[in-house]
């Protein structure tokens, strides 16, 4: 079944090259030269995946970025960047982006991040079609229904992003035990990448300002400092 992407970028080759690569793995994509086009494109709905360049003629990624995930709180959004400071990365992380690529990338490396991003597509898809079972996880006022990838914090409902989502479902299925950062990158995102941990970092901060009651003092995903990360234990008793 093919993909539909949209790949936001301004320099023709990159965007034909990006284009040609990912017809390589199902995707039928189609190129925006400018945040206009993009956002005329989003907005016509319908779209598995967007590749969005930081650098726009009429405007910045990152800008149009979080329009997007404002937009649609799940569609897979890898950023294409020619800045590689870790500022930059982070910022990119931050406003929504569930991946980055820095520019010059290779083949592989895109491709291996597409098929990434589509496969939690394509869970997500599938845990909609699915009829819910009883699986739910429960702690301390955060139920996650594992069917149906629905998560309620203190009754109310949160929305995630299919990464903070499996990434809340990694955590709440192994409380109490410590997982550094590359460990994450590794059983989360399926690779494992030096250079990549504020990666991690960047969505734990994200999951965290949407489930936490009060992010500075976390109650579920707890900051283990040296090593990584945790999810609380369940009370005693
Ligand atoms: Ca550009």
């Amino acid at each position: 079944m093919q993909r539909r992407v949209l790949i936001v970028e301004d320099e023709p080759d990159i965007a034909r090259l990006v284009r040609e690569h990912l017809a390589d793995v199902g995707c039928d994509a189609v190129v925006a030269a400018d945040a206009a086009q993009a956002r005329a494109r989003f907005a016509a709905g319908d779209l598995d995946l967007v590749v969005l360049d930081r650098m726009l003629p009429d405007g910045d990624g990152l800008v149009l970025c979080g329009e997007f995930r404002r937009a649609a709180a799940t569609l897979p959004i890898l950023m294409l960047t020619a800045k590689s400071t870790e500022l930059d990365r982070v910022v990119g992380l931050e406003v929504g982006a569930d991946d980055y690529l820095v520019k010059p990338f290779s083949v592989a490396e895109l491709q291996a991040r597409v098929k990434a991003l589509l496969r939690r597509v394509e869970a997500l898809r599938e845990a909609a079609a699915t009829p819910p079972n009883d699986e739910r996880l429960e702690h301390d006022g955060l139920e996650i229904d594992v069917q149906r990838r629905a998560v309620h914090v203190a009754g109310e409902p949160v929305e995630l992003t299919a990464r903070e989502f499996d990434l809340l479902l990694f955590f709440a299925r192994h409380p109490g035990r410590v997982f550094s950062r590359m460990q994450l990158l590794d059983k989360v995102w399926g690779y494992n990448h030096e250079g990549y941990e504020h990666t991690v970092n960047s969505h734990i901060n994200r999951l965290r300002a949407k489930i936490e009651p009060e992010p500075a003092r976390p109650r579920y995903v707890l900051t283990v400092w040296g090593v990584g990360y945790k999810f609380a234990e369940p009370p005693a008793g």
